[in-house]
């Protein structure tokens, strides 16, 4: 779950580190030093080997580095991102979410939710994504990249069909949720939603499904990087969930208010403006759909920039 939370913090430093007068440049040395001990754990040390680097830095270089505990607390504070642990059944069935939120047992399989008063067997996190896109919009360089990339295609007539295909926004589906009054501001986001199961370790049978989205205003050769990838939340094993819709409510709820706006800073163009956000694509199979083949007909798109599948009416892009 550290590794989680972690990971989801690292691209607001890693994005900020690549911009002027932002989180990172405003940080003393002590919190700089700090980040990037951070982003070097993300590339993936253990917890004891973590305390071991804490203990040779204590002995070699009289240097003290945060416990695990202290780490995290210091690192929400900084990116004011703040995870969600919400309740889950112990076989992750469901999560105890919307509806479901004062059961005490899985509707499924019949397990207890709490171990003892209070203190659940199961929770996974959710990591808010609204938070995050107004950070993104706090960032000069980066608020100028995701107005910039994007700003020809709500300029075009919305009746406007383009020669060639070279992102979502020139496909069929853009031009109808333009009809449709949605994509009115340059500013405005287009997400897409992927989710997937994914085994943990090679033998056994123990599985999670991470739900990450992609941010298609961000230019295709950047927006596939690990740092713009933006994890919402990791339904836990062992077994596959039962209840999707379950886990995904703290994301809909989220998509919703972001459909109908808030409150933003734009900090390239020195304005508050109203930051709406919708899903525009949802995959399931993570990658591998996007990147190889049209899962019904097995268009192949590999040695493509774009490709069209107009019996499906799909677009896939290549992703490197
Ligand atoms: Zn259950």
């Amino acid at each position: 779950m550290l590794k989680l939370i972690l990971v989801s913090y690292i691209p607001v430093y890693s994005i900020s580190r690549s911009n002027t007068g932002n989180i990172v440049d405003d940080l003393n040395a002590s919190d700089g030093f700090f980040f990037r001990i951070c982003e070097w754990v993300d590339t993936g040390i253990s917890r004891q080997q973590y305390e071991q680097l804490r203990d040779l830095l204590r002995r070699q270089l009289s240097t003290e580095l945060p416990c695990i505990r202290r780490r995290d607390n210091r690192l929400q504070k900084l990116t004011q991102l703040w995870p969600r642990l919400i309740d889950c059944c112990r076989k992750s069935c469901m999560a105890y979410t919307g509806q479901y939120d004062s059961l005490h047992t899985c509707k499924y399989c019949g397990e207890p939710r709490y171990r003892s008063p209070g203190k659940p067997f199961q929770c996974f996190v959710y990591i808010p994504l609204c938070q995050r896109l107004l950070r993104q919009y706090s960032m000069p360089r980066r608020a100028h990249t995701l107005q910039t990339y994007c700003r020809p295609f709500f300029e075009r007539p919305i009746d406007a069909i383009p020669c060639n295909l070279t992102d979502w926004w020139d496909g069929r589906r853009y031009r109808e949720l333009r009809r449709d009054g949605l994509f009115t501001q340059y500013t405005d986001i287009a997400l897409q939603l992927l989710l997937d199961g994914v085994q943990l370790v090679e033998r056994g049978n123990h599985t999670c499904t991470p739900v990450i989205s992609i941010n298609y205003n961000l230019p295709p050769a950047i927006r596939y990087q690990k740092h713009n990838i933006l994890l919402n939340l990791v339904i836990p094993g062992p077994r596959k969930y039962k209840d999707l819709d379950s886990y995904l409510q703290p994301l809909v709820e989220e998509l919703e208010e972001l459909g109908c706006g808030v409150e933003a800073y734009n900090a390239y163009k020195n304005e508050n403006f109203i930051l709406r956000a919708w899903p525009v694509v949802v995959t399931g199979m993570l990658l591998l759909s996007i990147r190889f083949c049209c899962c019904y007909c097995s268009l192949l798109v590999c040695c493509r920039p774009a490709a069209s599948c107009s019996r499906h009416y799909h677009n896939y892009y290549h992703i490197s």
